[in-house]
């Protein structure tokens, strides 16, 4: 994503003249869920407004709207384009921001709401999945001169075609702090239903802890597996243009989490659990044992865009291999069509596969400094009786592959063997 010098230079002389602050406020869709809520949203963004703030705010789709909406398209036709898919779904939050303009013209604030497309929110083409390429500013800040608030429609864009475009699932944070960077924020708060990032999903653990501040690199690890607090994609802009970062409630009036660079974030060995339950495992039996076999496997998935993750290769045995991988639940039917067709190509036997498994992670900077990490979470899964499929580590994460139906009590056992209740 490209920012426009300009702009910044201009709100940076603006806020110097008048000495205030530029807030981005990005608001999920259980926090503006019904009329109660989307009203207590609206007076927390007037407090901020009446103590002379510029305020920006990106909505999401209120509760279960984008759900409902899928449900919806599914009655109809359930291959239908991702095209007309984003058109559907975006209608979603221009219903949400709406209805918050209107809330807070009725408490007397100079207001606008806007959609992607007015906000200047430039995307790609990745119908669903759309990358934010960037935003023409203008409007926005013509809007704020003005002293509006301004409301911008989270998780849609439009493409160069004119097409509208939305971001994936959980993508009005990434539309937020895409906004801070584009204006210049002087900060950018995600309000959510909980107080915070905590130690791991409080639905599964509900003893974890708030974390007071969380580096960038943990978050984006955090965020890429599983713990959809945050979308991983905002995580990475924020950190590319080093954003002021905050996660907090939108009922509760509480410091939240700060998410921010290394500087002054205790590195511990584990500082989250996540759960990933978007996981499938896919393993191509009696491989011809020979140099190239992955490479053909990996390219012929890789360029129908299919992520892979973890990989397993067995010992060859007569002359045969298996190799087994890791790929989103969501992606698993084109994975299986696109392999059954090249079975002959790849020279394997036969496609398994199994979708009844989720990956439970473990992050901390101090990790990679310490040997005995990936020895205390096998311990506490074997203590639980929870038998490991795969496993996967990087510098600040160590990942297993566990049967569905143990992965929460996966995610109880690892996050009790670091005691990150205690913390
Ligand atoms: P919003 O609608 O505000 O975008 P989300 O449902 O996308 O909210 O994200 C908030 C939810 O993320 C929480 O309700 C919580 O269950 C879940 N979550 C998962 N992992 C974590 C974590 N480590 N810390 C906090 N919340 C988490
Ligand atoms: N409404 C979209 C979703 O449910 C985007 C978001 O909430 O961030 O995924
Ligand atoms: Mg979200």
């Amino acid at each position: 994503m490209q920012v426009r010098r300009q702009n910044k230079k201009k709100i940076a002389d603006r806020k110097a003249e008048i000495n205030m602050s530029l807030i981005v406020q990005k608001f999920g869709g259980s926090s503006v869920a019904n009329a109660e809520r989307v009203f207590n949203v609206a007076n927390r963004i007037k407090e901020y407004y009446d103590k002379g703030n510029k305020i920006v705010v990106v909505v999401s789709a209120q509760g279960d709207t984008t759900d409902d909406l899928i449900e919806k398209a599914q009655e109809i036709n359930p291959k239908a384009s991702k095209r007309e898919m984003d058109v559907l779904l975006s209608a979603g939050e221009q219903i949400s921001m709406a209805l918050l303009a209107m809330a807070l013209e009725k408490l007397g604030c100079p207001v606008i709401s806007l959609t992607g497309w007015q906000a200047g929110m430039k995307t790609n083409s990745t119908h669903s999945a759309a990358r934010i390429k960037k935003v023409d500013s203008e409007r926005i800040l013509r809007e704020l001169d003005q002293n509006k608030i301004v409301i911008v429609a989270g998780f849609q864009g439009i493409n160069r075609y004119d097409d509208i475009t939305t971001l994936g699932r959980g993508g009005s944070d990434t539309s937020a702090v895409a906004l801070a960077a584009a204006v210049g924020a002087d900060l950018c708060q995600i309000y959510t239903d909980v107080k915070g990032v905590y130690t791991t999903d409080p639905r599964i653990v509900p003893t974890a802890s708030k974390l007071s501040d969380i580096s960038f690199d943990e978050m984006v690890e955090l965020a890429s597996l599983g713990a959809n607090v945050l979308h991983n994609r905002s995580v990475e802009l924020a950190k590319k243009f080093n954003i002021n970062l905050e996660v907090l409630s939108s009922l509760e009036k509480e410091e939240g989490t700060i998410v921010k660079g290394v500087k002054y974030v205790e590195k511990m060995l584990v500082r989250g659990v996540a759960r990933d339950n978007d996981v499938a495992r896919i393993t191509l039996q009696n491989i011809e044992d020979a140099p190239g076999r992955a490479f053909t496997v990996f390219s012929i998935l890789a360029k129908k865009n299919i992520n892979v993750d973890i990989i397993l290769q067995s010992l060859g045995r007569d002359d045969k291999q298996d190799i087994s991988f890791t790929v989103p639940e969501s992606s698993l039917e084109n994975a299986l069509e696109i392999l059954n067709e090249n079975l002959g190509v790849i020279g394997a036997e036969t496609v398994l596969y199994d979708r009844n498994v989720s990956k439970v992670s473990a992050v901390g900077a101090g990790m990679s400094s310490n040997p005995g990490v990936a020895a205390a979470m096998f311990e506490a899964l074997f203590a639980s009786n929870i038998n490991i499929l795969m496993i996967s580590t990087s510098e600040i994460k160590i990942s297993v592959l566990v049967n569905q139906e143990d992965a929460e009590k996966a995610v109880r056992a690892i996050h009790e063997k670091f005691d990150l209740s205690h913390i």
